[in-house]
């Protein structure tokens, strides 16, 4: 008999498939009865580190091939956990006691999972990724791999009671037809990895998904959490229409008129076919750093003319294309980085356009205005910015390139400037900033992190980097205000914008442009379609006069 299970969808996608459990470790590791030499654990446990330290970094860079950098960062967390002093002792001194290898590993990360678990908010779900690296050091001491989730049968629904960053990362969208787990939120990377994979998931099903049996027939609608166990004919035929949002190509509007641009984010071309199939309104984003990636040598101005070329013909609606973003997190190999003992406050961005890569950024900049000749949809912004005189120096130099393309009779365009809003900096001086461009677009990714003075790749401090906090939040109201008053408008093409549940309070916070990875455009679109304007104030106000996360956190679940 069909039975319907909910918990909390995680991707705008539905599919229908075949049940198969998925059970890693059931229960406590064997250690058998044997004597427990220190010695001989100690060397059995260098061997486990040593094959989950490499087990990581492959899979870091199979993430970043198939999902993407900003994914695989998760694993750079997860070789912080692996190098943990405390932990490592812990295993160390239990060995020393006398304790088998597994027990000890357990042992050391049952606290710290513990700790995480009884965590508010989103920071419990990196539990997850303890158990991942935990995990990874059992499989080391067994000598046995995991079950291969990469090679499952199609039309697989996975169930499982969790499944850890490194379990997603392996499954294949062509395949599986969705997932399920017992435990899980909507943060987690399993549900983060879901949604770049474009997989059908809904997470956090409780108890209840145990009574659904291995082979039996399961939908997963991703939107609306529902978990059908045996669907009859009707529900099939709802849920296996695998995408549940069609695109939407028109632009959309709140129920009370007010118009919203859902744009795309994309850093390759290949990207650009995804956006044109979403219905995206054009491009808020185009991360230009990923031309520059997996090669010896920069593109030249010949090469970059045909890449923008070709955004700027997918579509009518705007392109922003940002300037170069190199630095911190995204190194470019072949270009000299001198690292100073913090490269996210060092050279990047911007300030490396105006400095070490003088010359890239006067290519690139020739690169888009001839790109942008003959049509009207360039928009340029600079990353990173921090001060008036940078943003300056960035907009002479888009003059200066002008005048050289005019004097050598060129063709040309005037594009569309802005500014990213991504350091307090930035936000502090937005009149000041808005005074000078068209446009802002806030990028939460690194706004946040600077507001909050965290690293965004330090899965620890997770929480304390949310844009939901409150002082994200108005960071971001003041940077509407600013740009608002000066006649400009403004996007948000962080990830923040990506999530269905947050649209409502960035419309209400007046953001103008939602960019976002291509997959969540038709759901926001749906989204947009489904609240009022009034509304969406009314929550943001309430959200602005909260103080502490969990409480803008309920605001946003329960609205
Ligand atoms: C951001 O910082 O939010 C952003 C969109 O830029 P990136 O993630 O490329 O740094
Ligand atoms: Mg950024």
């Amino acid at each position: 008999m069909s039975q319907t299970l909910s918990g909390v969808g995680v991707t705008p996608r539905s599919g229908v498939g075949t049940a198969r459990w998925y059970r890693p470790r059931d229960g406590r590791s064997e250690t058998g009865g044997r004597e427990h030499d220190p010695e001989s654990e100690r060397e059995r446990i260098e061997r486990a580190f040593a094959s989950a330290e490499a087990g990581i970094e492959s899979t870091r860079t199979s993430v970043a091939d198939r999902i993407g950098e900003e994914e695989a960062a998760v694993f750079d967390a997860h070789e912080q956990f692996l190098a943990d002093p405390t932990i490592r002792e812990g295993i160390e001194a239990a060995i020393d006691r006398g304790e088998p290898a597994e027990r000890a590993v357990e042992a050391a990360f049952a606290g710290p999972i513990e700790q995480f678990e009884a965590m508010e908010g989103r920071v419990a779900e990196r539990a997850d990724d303890l158990r991942d690296v935990c995990g990874r050091l059992l499989d080391g001491l067994s000598g046995e791999e995991r079950a291969d989730l990469s090679g499952l049968p199609t039309g697989t629904v996975l169930l499982a009671e969790r499944l850890t960053p490194t379990d997603t990362a392996r499954l294949e969208p062509e395949r599986v037809a969705g997932f399920a787990t017992i435990a899980g939120g909507r943060t987690s990377h399993a549900a983060i990895f879901a949604r770049s994979l474009g997989i059908p998931a809904v997470v956090g099903v409780g108890e209840g998904l145990s009574t659904v049996e291995e082979g039996e027939t399961v939908g997963i609608n991703g939107e609306t959490g529902e978990v059908v166990a045996d669907p009859d004919e009707a529900a099939v035929d709802r849920l296996s229409a695998g995408v549940d949002h069609d695109a939407i190509d028109e632009r959309v509007r709140t129920t009370d008129g007010r118009e919203v641009d859902v744009a795309a984010n994309v850093g390759t071309v290949s990207d650009l076919d995804r956006a044109i199939e979403s219905g995206a309104d054009g491009i808020g984003l185009f991360r230009t750093e990923f031309l520059f990636l997996d090669r010896t040598e920069p593109p030249d101005e010949e090469e970059q003319l045909a890449v923008y070329r070709e955004a700027l013909d997918a579509f009518d609606d705007r392109v922003v294309v940002r300037t170069l973003d190199v630095g911190a997190d995204k190194p470019v190999p072949y270009l000299e980085t001198e690292e100073g003992s913090n490269p996210f406050l060092g050279v990047r961005g911007i300030r490396r356009s105006l400095g070490p890569d003088s010359a890239l950024f006067e290519t690139q900049l020739r690169a888009l205005l001839r790109a942008g000749a003959g049509r009207q949809n360039l928009a340029v912004m600079f990353p990173m910015v921090a001060t008036t005189e940078e943003l300056d120096a960035a907009l002479d130099r888009v003059e200066t390139v002008a005048a050289e393309l005019g004097e050598a009779g060129i063709e040309h365009a005037r594009p569309e400037l802005g500014v990213m809003i991504e350091t307090p900096a930035a936000v502090l001086s937005a009149r000041a900033l808005a005074a000078r461009v068209e446009f802002f677009s806030i990028g939460t990714n690194d706004l946040s992190a600077y507001v909050m003075a965290v690293d965004r790749d330090d899965e620890r401090l997770a929480a304390l980097g949310d844009p939901l906090q409150p002082a994200v939040l108005r960071a971001i109201a003041e940077s509407v205000e600013a740009a608002h008053d000066a006649g400009a408008w403004i996007g948000v093409c962080g990830e923040m914008a990506s999530d269905p549940s947050l649209a409502e309070l960035l419309v209400g916070l007046g953001v103008d442009e939602l960019s976002m990875s291509p997959i969540s455009v038709p759901a926001v679109k749906a989204e947009i379609r489904s609240i009022a304007a009034e509304d969406a104030e009314r929550l943001a106000e309430r959200a602005l006069a909260a103080e502490r996360l969990p409480e803008v956190e309920a605001l946003v679940d329960h609205d």
